[in-house]
């Protein structure tokens, strides 16, 4: 079933299929373990509410995001199961927090007493997960604190303490040595006898840790990226079926002819050799595909690959096709599969001297989402 957006030339294709598969593949390798779908950043720019919704259909039994707004927005949307707040909460956010049923994290002594201080005077519980950091140095309790903490939240009439976790800063590649250390530092917070409670779900698995750190799983993984489909070159082989489900397409928009030596777009950054053929394609910075890509990126249009030519504007770019054929309403791939061609995220991502992480987050709301769920 695709649900049509208004007709817009410009679209982002999410495959639910592959998502949901992908989900599978992850608990499957993961054995018995709850799963946290982080859907943070408009699920990581694949839009929150469908890939929530989709989420909670594939059986994930929470939802990670990272502040308020999102977890308002997944309720609002009729989500129903366990979402949790992974970001610092603020004090003036937790009658909402409560009032959305929302589970959120306390990272510190004095947070919890302000909470505390909210949930007097609100007359009200909360549902909350304690984070202890291991080695991020980001938000959390050090480890040598999380007794006390732990013990404070046990004690104030305010808490549910439904789970404990932290979270891996280096878990990319095998045996890394400091996500190593950083799991033997939350597993030997369980030593104490106060942390054992069956009910407390242990959690610090990223996509990395899932990966790479089976010690890591502990009562509930936490795979992002991963879910999505993306991962490093190593992967495990029950994990080969994992594809992205996110592709990147426009139509073109404008056909021409151009002769020698004429400039493209704004500075004339590019030249013709010769006469070409010149193609325009209705997306840009505006939308979230990034300006470095000027002169650097490719398109596909019929399964070639073309070059990005001149800058790319606000809201269109050119494409050099030489004497090719493509004309207007064609298909264009900007990220994706087209035939047998492909442009990788990883591809764009290297061009722009970033991670596919933040290319994925930068689209907005003017491109529109269109979801394939057969
Ligand atoms: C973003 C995030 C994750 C997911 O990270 P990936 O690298 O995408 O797997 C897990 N846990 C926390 C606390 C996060 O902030």
């Amino acid at each position: 079933m695709i649900r049509r957006p208004i007709p817009h030339p410009a679209w982002i294709e999410v495959d639910l299929k592959q998502f949901k598969k992908n989900i599978q593949l992850i608990r499957s390798h993961v054995g018995n373990r709850l799963f946290c779908l982080p859907v943070k950043a408009n699920a990581y720019g694949h839009g929150l509410c469908a890939m929530g919704k989709a989420g909670e259909e594939a059986g994930v039994d929470y939802l990670g995001v990272s502040c308020l707004q999102e977890g308002v927005l997944l309720r609002q949307a009729g989500i129903q199961i366990p979402i949790l707040v992974l970001g610092a909460i603020h004090e003036e956010q937790v009658p909402d927090l409560i009032a959305y049923d929302l589970e959120f994290t306390i990272s510190s002594k004095y947070k919890a007493e302000l909470v505390a201080q909210s949930c007097e005077r609100l007359q009200k519980k909360c549902r909350v997960h304690l984070e202890v950091d291991t080695g991020m140095q980001r938000t959390g309790v050090r480890s040598t604190t999380a007794l006390e903490v732990f013990r404070y939240l046990e004690s104030a009439p305010y808490f549910d303490v439904v789970g404990i976790y932290s979270h891996l800063a280096t878990a990319d590649t095998y045996q890394d040595p400091i996500a190593l250390q950083q799991t033997q530092a939350f597993l030997s917070l369980f030593r104490q006898e106060i942390f054992q409670k069956s009910s407390l779900i242990r959690h610090l698995a990223n996509s990395g840790g899932v990966l790479y750190f089976p010690e890591s799983h502990q009562d509930m993984v936490r795979p992002g990226i991963l879910t999505y489909g993306y991962m490093p070159k190593q992967r495990p082989a029950a994990l080969e079926g994992i594809a992205p489900c996110f592709s990147l397409k426009a139509k073109v928009s404008y056909f021409k002819v151009v002769s020698a030596g004429e400039g493209i777009s704004y500075g004339h950054t590019y030249r013709t050799q010769k006469q070409t053929r010149i193609v325009t394609v209705p997306i840009g910075y505006g939308d979230g595909y990034r300006r470095s890509l000027s002169n650097r990126g490719s398109v596909l249009i019929r399964g070639r690959r073309y070059p990005i030519a001149g800058t790319i504007c606000m809201d269109q770019f050119m494409v050099d096709i030489g004497d090719k054929e493509a004309y207007v309403g064609d298909e264009v791939v900007l990220i994706g599969k087209q035939g047998d061609a492909e442009i990788s995220l990883q591809e764009v991502a290297d061009l722009c001297d970033t991670i596919p992480y933040e290319i994925l987050c930068l689209f907005n709301e003017r491109i529109p989402r269109l979801y394939l769920d057969t």
